[in-house]
């Protein structure tokens, strides 16, 4: 079996956990032999959610219940996970390189005693189970990543990678309760902030706008968000913007930042270092507004438009106005 830890977000999945269960499904059917596709899903799910996810490519479906999984306390969630696996037997266990992720999937590595390949982008069938394909050094190389014998191969996957499968009404998943004893809880998360309320999170956008050194100050930032506004985007900086106090660090993208994979990225007054670039090379497509034709930023972009931003962003805020209302 190949077993995803479901993501969710108020009992709902989120789409990171229908990325993995696309993954996962083609990783099954291409290995054949009946390979199964199970979810994890920890602590509370919304009705139909468990449909959802068998729609999406789950044949059996996990779920840990306790107390202790309202809301996420590290060592209750590793030790559900650890549960869940010890029923389902996974070859291969999934979860997302989110910021939740990121913190859960080393410590159920640590607690099943066996290897972890984090920030996975590709996986492929290799001799002696899954190989992973993940970037190193910042983006500028790619390692293959094989597992020793011990089972589950327990790997992260990158976010915006996959494409979540069209969903299949007709696919059914029988579900399984697992009850999860007292577990000692030193750590809880007690409460989230938005940080600006009506975007999606930048993990999770198909578009970002990104501003960096030459936004100048806080007020021109401004002209970025109503960009966003229309484009129904994301607004993100590089980390000078941010060092500068001009906006939070929740919206850094880059090595210290966030790593970013949307459907289109505006670099825009971005020079494009090293260290931004490895948050957000992986775009689909990349457009970059500089007033330098020689800006790093330009050898990754799909589109460059060399040009001051405060005559470029305003043209392109009210042409993408006209033709998206047309
Ligand atoms: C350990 C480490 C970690 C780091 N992590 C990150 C990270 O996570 N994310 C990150 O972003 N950086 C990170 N950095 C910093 C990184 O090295 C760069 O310093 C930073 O990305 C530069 O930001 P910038 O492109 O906005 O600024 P600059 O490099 O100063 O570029 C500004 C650009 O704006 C252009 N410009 C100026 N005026 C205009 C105008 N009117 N119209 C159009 N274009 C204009 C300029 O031509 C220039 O290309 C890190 C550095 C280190 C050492």
């Amino acid at each position: 079996m190949i077993a995803v830890v479901a993501e969710t977000k108020d009992g709902l999945a989120r789409k990171i956990t229908l990325e993995m269960l696309a993954e996962a499904r083609r990783l099954a059917d291409a290995k054949g032999g009946g390979l199964k596709v199970g979810a994890i899903v920890l602590g509370p799910l919304s009705p139909g959610e468990a449909d959802r996810l068998a729609s999406q490519g789950a044949d059996r479906i996990f779920h840990v219940e306790g107390a202790a999984l309202v809301s996420y306390a590290p060592e209750a969630w590793a030790e559900a996970v650890r549960l869940a696996v010890e029923k389902a037997k996974p070859d291969v266990l999934l979860l997302g390189a989110t910021a939740h992720g990121k913190d859960l999937a080393p410590r159920v590595s640590a607690r099943l005693r066996v290897g972890l390949a984090s920030d996975c982008v590709a996986f492929e069938w290799g001799d002696g189970g899954l190989v992973a394909r993940r970037p190193i050094f910042a983006g500028k190389a790619f390692a293959r990543v094989a597992w020793s014998a011990a089972r589950p191969q327990v790997a992260s996957v990158r976010p915006n990678t996959f494409t979540p499968s069209a969903p299949d009404p007709s696919r059914k998943a029988a579900v399984e309760t697992i009850a999860l004893g007292d577990v000692k809880v030193r750590a809880r998360v007690v409460g989230f902030e938005a940080s600006e309320g009506e975007m999606a999170d930048l993990t999770e956008a198909t578009i970002i706008v990104s501003g960096g050194r030459a936004m100048q100050g806080p007020d021109n930032f401004e002209l970025l968000r109503k960009l966003c506004k229309v484009l129904g985007a994301t607004l993100g900086a590089s980390r000078a913007a941010v060092d500068a106090g001009w906006i939070d660090h929740s919206h850094q993208v880059g090595q210290t930042g966030k790593v970013v994979n949307p459907t289109v990225y505006f670099a825009i007054g971005i020079s494009g270092a090293i260290q931004h670039m490895a948050g957000m090379s992986s775009s689909k497509t990349i457009v970059a507004i500089n007033k330098d034709k020689d800006a790093p930023i330009f050898k990754i972009a799909s589109y460059g438009i060399v040009g001051d931003l405060y005559q470029v962003v305003p043209a392109l805020t009210e042409e993408f106005e006209k033709a998206l209302k047309e």
